[in-house]
């Protein structure tokens, strides 16, 4: 399912005709998959939800400004529910972990496509000084270049053979595993 996942994701940036970062999921959700937003009552534990009938995306309005405040966590949320919209419109019933994990997935490669996000890593090494930036700050120069959440860019990144980030003698910061990169202690991490 990963690929399929990743295949119609690449399929939907090309139609968008999507050619440079960030990419805008509140743009695209209006321009390409014609859904409309709006503010709703929504469970606390929840930032969005999508209301295939009304083709709307609904912002919780209790959470509205955290939303505002963090361009990352908005974007990602859009993204989220646009996967809803793109894998799950036509699934009546409870939304199941793996229907979450399918749209966290949707959100990570229409956010932060390989290309794109390869392409931005590999200037690092064009120029001379930035080569020499710290692991942490190029991560977090990526996460701001593609409006995403610093977590989100570092799950990216690791899911690629990317050695510069485990291990960076040049700046002194060395990881010595995957785990330790995305500094997992316990079980599962967050996107967000
Ligand atoms: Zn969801």
């Amino acid at each position: 399912m990963k690929q399929n996942i990743e295949l119609l994701v690449n399929k939907i940036i090309r139609e968008a005709k999507i050619s440079s970062s960030p990419i805008n999921a509140e743009r695209l959700a209006e321009s390409y998959f014609g859904l409309d937003f709006d503010c709703g009552k929504l469970n606390e534990t929840e930032l969005a939800g999508l209301k295939v009938t009304e083709k709307k995306i609904y912002i919780n309005e209790s959470r509205a400004d955290e939303l505002a405040a963090n361009i990352g966590l908005k974007n990602f949320t859009i993204a989220h529910e646009l996967g809803h919209w793109a894998l799950h419109r036509d699934l009546t019933g409870e939304h199941t972990p793996q229907i979450e994990r399918e749209a966290d997935k949707f959100a990570t490669y229409l956010l932060m496509p390989e290309n794109f996000v390869r392409a931005e890593f590999a200037k690092f090494n064009e120029h001379r000084l930035l080569e020499w930036l710290p692991t942490d700050m190029k991560v977090s120069s990526l996460a701001d270049t593609f409006r995403v959440s610093y977590t989100a860019m570092k799950i990216r990144l690791s899911q690629w053979e990317l050695n510069l980030i485990y291990v960076d003698f040049k700046s002194g910061k060395c990881y010595l595993s995957k785990e330790e990169f995305l500094e997992i202690t316990t079980g599962q991490i967050r996107l967000f």
